[in-house]
């Protein structure tokens, strides 16, 4: 797994500041357990660094995105996630429901990802998918 430094480090060799703002945001992505969002970033981060503005953490989470460095997952009902690079690729299945999200390993798709070569000539960037439907117990 990838340590803050490696994102940090990742930013300061193409040139970008490394403010304490910016560590911040980059440690509390780094060390979050699910789909951190921008607003419980924004809580981190003003908790340390007090005036510190959410446009500071969406335009540090655009860059991030850029750079490859963190993945956005739109987890439904205005919900967007983030998660490091680092952390490999994954897919989620999601209960438009309870909002329930079982983590599914990618290789669960790559019959998909043949097929849609296969038939299309495509070859799909699967990397980090939300998938949409019901849980178990919501399907009772
Ligand atoms: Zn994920
Ligand atoms: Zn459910």
């Amino acid at each position: 797994m990838e340590q803050p430094e490696d994102m940090a480090g990742k930013l300061s060799r193409q040139g970008y500041r490394l403010t304490p703002q910016r560590m911040t945001i980059l440690a509390a992505i780094e060390n979050s357990d699910h789909h951190i969002s921008a607003d419980e970033i924004y809580a981190h981060v003003v908790a340390r660094h007090p005036g510190v503005n959410i446009s500071t953490v969406y335009r540090t989470l655009e860059l991030l995105k850029q750079l490859g460095l963190i993945y956005e997952i739109d987890l439904g009902g205005d919900r967007v996630g983030y998660h490091p690079e680092g952390r490999g690729h994954h897919h989620h299945l999601i209960c438009r429901k309870c909002g329930a999200i079982i983590d599914v390993n990618e290789a669960v798709l790559f019959p998909l990802q043949a097929v849609l070569l296969q038939a299309f000539n495509f070859s799909a960037d699967l990397r980090h998918l939300a998938i949409f439907g019901l849980c178990n117990n919501c399907r009772k």
